[in-house]
């Protein structure tokens, strides 16, 4: 029997018949290169991980918060050239999320958070599309933009870096190969102004960006690093969930 009622993977029928939960929490990932040294796995792991813990966190403040599966594919279309980075297209993570939210709203779930954990997903435009059709309450956390980076990190590098790696380090040590494999992350920037300065954007084409598959450099990761940056997230995201779980969804605003 598992200690971790909030994970429904490890639930069982009687446990989940008799909780009331409150709110669901959906970990996002994707399943891609991540530079030489994390595995192809890692947006899922890291999120997966991430909503384990605020979700137990949650519970320990009395709020019957459930972590679902975790989808493992993500938006990759500039990756397409890479073997098996495996995209999924935003329109069918649109169909993939109105089934979803459309099971736990029959079931009386009252809420669901789309916990994403890859920068090439976005569920905001899908949230505000199906908000209107569900009456299940729609919000959407990517865990990588819940404190500002630069206050645990010296490398900002998005992907497969300093960050990332030191959150990997933190959560499944045992998956990370030493950083004397990894590659410098190095990235080619946009020629164009406007792009790089962000006010611009178009997405990145992957393999022209980077060699290694990386952005950002590694070499400074620590899991210490990972441990005080995953701490700091999960314990805002469970207080997230605490408030969400007692809020009135129809007085929402002060
Ligand atoms: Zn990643």
């Amino acid at each position: 029997m598992s200690n971790r009622p909030y994970l429904l993977s490890e639930a069982t029928w009687k446990s989940v018949r008799d909780t009331r939960y409150d709110v669901a929490v959906l970990p996002w990932g994707a399943t891609e290169a991540h530079n030489y040294h994390l595995p192809y796995g890692t947006d899922n792991i890291e999120t997966e991980a991430i909503a384990a813990r605020a979700a137990e966190r949650a519970w320990q403040q009395g709020a019957k918060a459930v972590v679902l599966p975790n989808v493992p594919f993500g938006v990759n279309t500039g990756q397409l050239d890479i073997p098996l980075c495996i995209n999924m297209n935003p329109s069918t993570q649109a169909l993939v999320l109105r089934d979803v939210a459309s099971a736990l709203a029959g079931q009386g779930i009252p809420k669901l958070v789309v916990l994403n954990g890859h920068g090439g997903n976005d569920f905001r435009q899908m949230i505000r599309e199906l908000q209107a059709q569900v009456s299940i309450f729609l919000c959407t956390i990517s865990w990588f933009k819940v404190v500002d980076p630069k206050e645990f990190f010296s490398d900002l590098g998005d992907h497969g870096g300093e960050l990332e790696t030191s959150v990997m380090m933190h959560v499944a040590p045992d998956q990370v190969l030493p950083l004397s494999e990894a590659g410098s992350g190095a990235a080619k920037r946009f020629k164009i102004p406007g792009f790089r300065e962000g006010w611009a954007w178009a997405p990145r084409k992957w393999t022209e960006v980077t060699a290694d598959t990386g952005v950002g450099n590694p070499a400074k990761a620590t899991a210490e690093k990972g441990k005080r940056y995953v701490e700091t997230v999960t314990a805002k995201i469970a207080d997230f969930l605490v408030e969400l779980a007692r809020a009135d969804t129809s007085m929402l605003y002060e």
